[in-house]
């Protein structure tokens, strides 16, 4: 990576203000899955080794718009980090302010602080100058580990990044390597799976996915587009008539590289309970059914594409898989990358739900890299530049 990172700077006595990723999913008051809070230690810990004055710490959750939403507190994130860490987190409720700042002077020698959701401000989302002054005075050096909201041009990532020393944590240095770096110059062979519900949102994806795999392999809602693109009867399945187009010139440009499923499982409603039987990919859907998943010939199929690639990136389920009915062509792919890795690929799963499909199957030990980032992770893949890394001080 050609920015600086958390190894390049000393923190010792420095008062250090650090953007990590806490949008983690809430239920109330509760934090329901704390991967992201847990990706965040090791570059907290780096800097506490260094013994700085003292480490703020800022996120974002959730959608607030510029309000202050009480659901959507980042209060409940502190015991799980203090537990995580075996430190005391102190918590203060506004990002800004003489509340903040005097909490932050009164932390002890080293003390930790995590401050408030910054979308209950408006500034920023709007990447506003005199909010993200405000937060630069809480700090000496900047430190931008979110890289799930990297893909955004925001006042806690870029804007603080254009107030001071601004360099990488070590999660972000991480997602850079295996997305981007592992990526621009693969190991071959270079195999990708992509699924989930749409093919319009994954236009760029597929398109610079093309020029660089040897096999790419749809699953999920967006095959049924393509089907239904070649003219294939999909009944009740969630096909996007607006991309019908675009889905055809996809696989003209494809050629041979863009593979379909070969039979799917397929379903009488949206419903875990449904009817459902397997059918084969060159048959029209009954009337009243819809494709809810990839068919277990397609697992073998596609298990058989994945294996002895060097390296494998994978976004998007292969199905519903949030129905258990419906989950198992996605657990049977995850199962898949698990071998692969085993056999010595280097594995890559795109945040999001391909990532908790991944964590429910209790494969994440055996993926070599699970992405905090959805939005980012695509952003990556499509060869962009993410703005808040760019933001960073060149090496
Ligand atoms: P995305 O955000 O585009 O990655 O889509 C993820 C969603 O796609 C998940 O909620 C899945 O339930 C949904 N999905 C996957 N396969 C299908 C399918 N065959 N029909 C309808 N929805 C699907």
């Amino acid at each position: 990576m050609n920015k600086m990172t958390v190894r390049d700077l000393s923190f010792a006595a420095k008062r250090v203000l650090l953007r990590v990723d806490f949008n983690v999913p809430l239920d109330g008051q509760k934090v329901l899955d704390d991967t992201r809070i847990r990706a965040a230690v090791p570059t907290i810990q780096f800097i506490l080794e260094q013994q700085p004055r003292s480490l703020i710490l800022m996120s974002h959750l959730g959608r607030p718009k510029g309000r202050r939403v009480p659901e959507l507190s980042l209060a409940p994130v502190a015991p799980v980090l203090a537990k995580y860490l075996d430190l005391d987190v102190a918590f203060a409720d506004d990002c800004i302010g003489g509340n903040a700042d005097s909490m932050i002077d009164a932390l002890p020698r080293s003390g930790l602080i995590l401050l408030e959701n910054t979308r209950f401000h408006p500034g920023e989302t709007k990447n506003d100058r005199d909010f993200a002054g405000q937060l630069a005075r809480h700090g000496e050096i900047f430190v931008n580990d979110a890289f799930g909201s990297a893909h955004r041009a925001h006042a806690s990532n870029v804007g603080l990044s254009q107030t001071m020393t601004a360099v990488a944590g070590l999660l972000l240095e991480k997602e850079i390597d295996y997305l981007s770096t592992t990526i621009e110059d693969p190991q071959r062979p270079f195999v990708a799976l992509l699924g989930g519900a749409k093919v319009s949102g994954k236009i760029d994806v597929i398109e610079a996915l093309l020029g660089k795999v040897e096999a790419l392999l749809v699953g999920g809602g967006m095959a049924n587009t393509f089907f239904a693109a070649q003219g294939r009867d999909m009944a009740d399945s969630l096909v996007e008539r607006e991309a019908l187009d675009i889905a055809r010139d996809l696989l003209a440009k494809a050629r041979n590289k863009l593979l379909l499923p070969i039979d799917q499982r397929i379903a009488d409603a949206f419903d875990n309970n449904a009817a459902q039987q397997v059918l084969d990919a060159a048959a029209d859907l009954p009337s009243g059914w819809q494709s809810l998943d990839i068919g277990p010939a397609t697992i073998g199929f596609y298990a058989r594409q994945l294996s002895g690639a060097k390296t494998i990136v994978w976004n998007g389920p292969m199905g519903v898989f949030e129905m258990p009915s419906f989950a198992k062509g996605t657990i049977g792919i995850a199962r898949a990358l698990a071998n692969e890795t085993a056999n010595g690929a280097t594995t890559i799963v795109g945040g999001g739900d391909s990532a908790a499909a991944v964590e429910q199957a209790g494969l994440a030990d055996q993926i070599s890299h699970i992405s905090t980032g959805g939005g980012a992770s695509l952003e990556l893949l499509e060869g962009k530049t993410l703005p808040g890394l760019a933001a960073l001080a060149d090496r």
